[in-house]
């Protein structure tokens, strides 16, 4: 069984100490989201999240969903948990009050987020894709079908999916084959296949709704021909209540290596009746709306199973003995955590671990700001930088999952490959986060090829690394790491002009080092945010000394021993691709 206790301390420092982004702290509406209130939150959620949910990870992947006759059952206990999920309001945490949500900022969401995701992965998928329905229906939907929809979703008696994926398109949505075809009354007839489509069917509510990507007749082709259908499991009455079944049904699901309680299922849409969301031929940017957020959250599924993956080694390691350390002194066998290596692995895990956590609640500010600043100059900004931190949250966060998944199983040494201690589990459910809501290679693509090319949007960035290397400037004890980062931030430069589309760099070697490029910048930001984060460490260590002491020596581990790996990325990527271009693969 694995070990989860939420870091609810951890996350109240940054709550506390770190939320310093000043637009951050001129939204009216959250000046009301005091402390004590998040505190509360926080402790609950920790609560629900140890004692409900953990255990149904477990139980997930002993019982995968089913299916049967045409419909999907979730593992044992999914329905229980889910009911009293919803009674307690969880799905509505960060929606609009208007649809009866309790309107909490991604600050506080973003740190359920990361619970659920440490103790059920498989759970969290059903609402995760519903608010990522909500927001998209609530950005894009007329006021009717917001009416009809988002309070039921809102509820959590009906879920959402996202329909993109085609047995011949995944990563090139231009290869979208369905189609819409459109009826006298306004509304579509959908026909076609999708498949992947998590919580595409299951028992857990009264009713799904799909969001589709289809073609209408005659439309573009590639991208520029695909709209965005709101099709529902069954139909709504004019009452609202449900009506008729509707022409969407369950083919199939996947049996997977991981997230085996959520069902990925492949959907035949027959003549569905569906409605347009958004313009015509607009229906990816729509989509966009919920594949950015969801990406950040993807990123934060990563995070969250790594804390799981992080406190279950460490457990185990001051249980199991093996040898001696080199400080044995009574002759007697060591806890394994008395080795340096192992410390050595424990630390990476946490150093990566606690930079994350201060990043994505950095970035949870900015994507507040974003969606609820009363400037929309300050907006623009806010969402820009959210843009082009996006696929850098997406990868790296889940990248990293993989190694400290992986490094997890190797503290357990053999008993981490069986079955019983549950440590494997983290390592194959994190498996999908690097390939769902766009790959992780296609992501430093566009950080490469989109993103960073946008300069003014990349300086802005910059202006916060400068300003907090600044602010660390007057702090004695972190000279070093000032120097540290200043030098790295030279090569950063380097690194962006050589690997600039509009430079001379040739075309294959940029494409060959995207990767390399959005791993040195998950590190470089690491780095800023590790700063920012001692910083704030300092200015209250008499507060709490073993606290700060604590996060201070993380820090400073994160300094010494993983920001030199950046620089080992822009060596390899500047050698260039003339060997992987040049090779036969014969
Ligand atoms: C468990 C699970 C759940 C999922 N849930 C959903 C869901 O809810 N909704 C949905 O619509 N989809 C879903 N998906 C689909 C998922 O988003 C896709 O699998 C993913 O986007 C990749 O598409 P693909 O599998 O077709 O791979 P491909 O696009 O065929 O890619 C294969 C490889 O080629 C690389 N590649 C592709 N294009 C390029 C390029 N231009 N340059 C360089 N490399 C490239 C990729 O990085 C990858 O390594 C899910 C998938 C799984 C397995």
């Amino acid at each position: 069984m694995t070990v989860y206790s939420a870091p609810v301390k951890d996350m109240m420092f940054l709550f506390e100490h770190l939320k310093d982004n000043k637009n951050y702290n001129e939204i009216e509406k959250y000046k009301e989201v005091t402390s004590d209130l998040v505190k509360d939150i926080l402790e609950e959620a920790a609560k629900i999240n140890e004692e409900m949910l953990l255990p149904l990870a477990k139980a997930g992947d002993e019982n995968p969903c089913v299916y049967e006759n045409g419909v999907v059952r979730t593992p044992p206990g999914y329905k229980e948990a889910y009911s009293k999920f919803i009674e307690d309001g969880w799905v509505s945490l960060t929606c609009d009050p208007k649809y009866g949500g309790q309107g909490m900022p991604k600050t506080v969401s973003a740190f359920f987020d990361e619970m659920l995701s440490s103790s059920s992965l498989s759970f969290k998928l059903y609402s995760e894709l519903s608010i990522g329905a909500y927001n998209c229906i609530l950005s894009h939907a007329t006021e009717e079908i917001k009416n009809t929809y988002l309070p039921k979703i809102v509820e959590g008696k009906w879920s959402g999916t996202m329909c993109l994926t085609e047995p011949q398109c995944g990563t090139d949505l231009g290869l979208i084959k369905t189609k819409a075809i459109k009826n006298e009354n306004g509304t579509y007839n959908i026909s076609g296949q999708k498949i992947f489509i998590t919580s595409g069917d299951h028992d857990l509510t009264e009713n799904i709704i799909h969001l589709v990507l289809a073609r209408t007749q005659d439309a573009p082709k590639g991208t520029k021909g695909i709209s965005l259908f709101l099709v529902p499991k069954y139909e709504i009455n004019d009452d609202g209540s449900i009506g008729p079944r509707n022409g969407v049904n369950t083919v199939s699901i996947e049996s997977k290596m991981g997230i085996k309680g959520s069902p990925a299922c492949v959907l035949s849409f027959d003549d569905a009746k569906g409605y347009m969301i958004g313009p015509e031929n607009k229906g990816l940017n729509s989509m966009f709306t919920m594949m950015n957020l969801e990406r950040i959250v993807v990123g934060i599924q990563g995070l969250g199973l790594s804390e799981t993956a992080y406190q279950t080694a460490l457990s185990y390691s001051k249980e199991r003995k093996q040898g001696k350390s080199n400080n044995n002194s009574n002759g007697e066998t060591d806890l394994i955590i008395k080795h340096a290596d192992i410390r050595r692995s424990l630390l990476n895990m946490k150093s990566i671990i606690e930079g994350e956590r201060s990043l994505s609640f950095w970035m949870a500010q900015q994507v507040d700001v974003s969606l609820s600043h009363s400037s929309e100059e300050v907006k623009k900004d806010a969402s820009d930088i959210v843009g082009l931190m996006t696929p850098v949250i997406k990868s790296f966060f889940t990248d990293m999952g993989m190694e400290i998944t992986n490094e997890a199983i190797q503290v357990f040494g053999g008993y981490g490959y069986t079955k019983d201690q549950g440590i494997e589990q983290l390592f194959r459910d994190n498996r999908i986060t690097p390939i769902y809501e766009g790959t992780n290679s296609v992501q430093a693509i566009d950080f490469v090829f989109r993103k960073i090319s946008q300069k003014k949007v990349f300086d802005n960035f910059m202006k916060y690394v400068e300003t907090e290397i600044q602010d660390c400037s007057k702090v004695d004890k972190l000279n070093e790491h000032v120097k540290k980062i200043s030098e790295l931030k030279n090569i950063l430069s380097d690194f962006t002009d050589w690997i600039s589309p509009n430079g001379n760099t040739p075309k294959d070697d940029i494409s060959a080092s995207c990767n390399d490029y959005l791993r040195f910048f998950g590190y470089f930001c690491l780095s800023f945010i590790w700063l920012k984060t001692m910083r704030k460490s300092y200015e209250n260590l008499e507060n709490n000394k073993e606290f700060y002491e604590d996060k201070l020596n993380t820090g400073n581990y994160y300094f010494d021993k993983i920001l030199p790996r950046a620089e080992s990325h822009y060596k390899s990527a500047i050698s260039g691709s003339k060997y992987t271009m040049s090779a036969k693969f014969n």
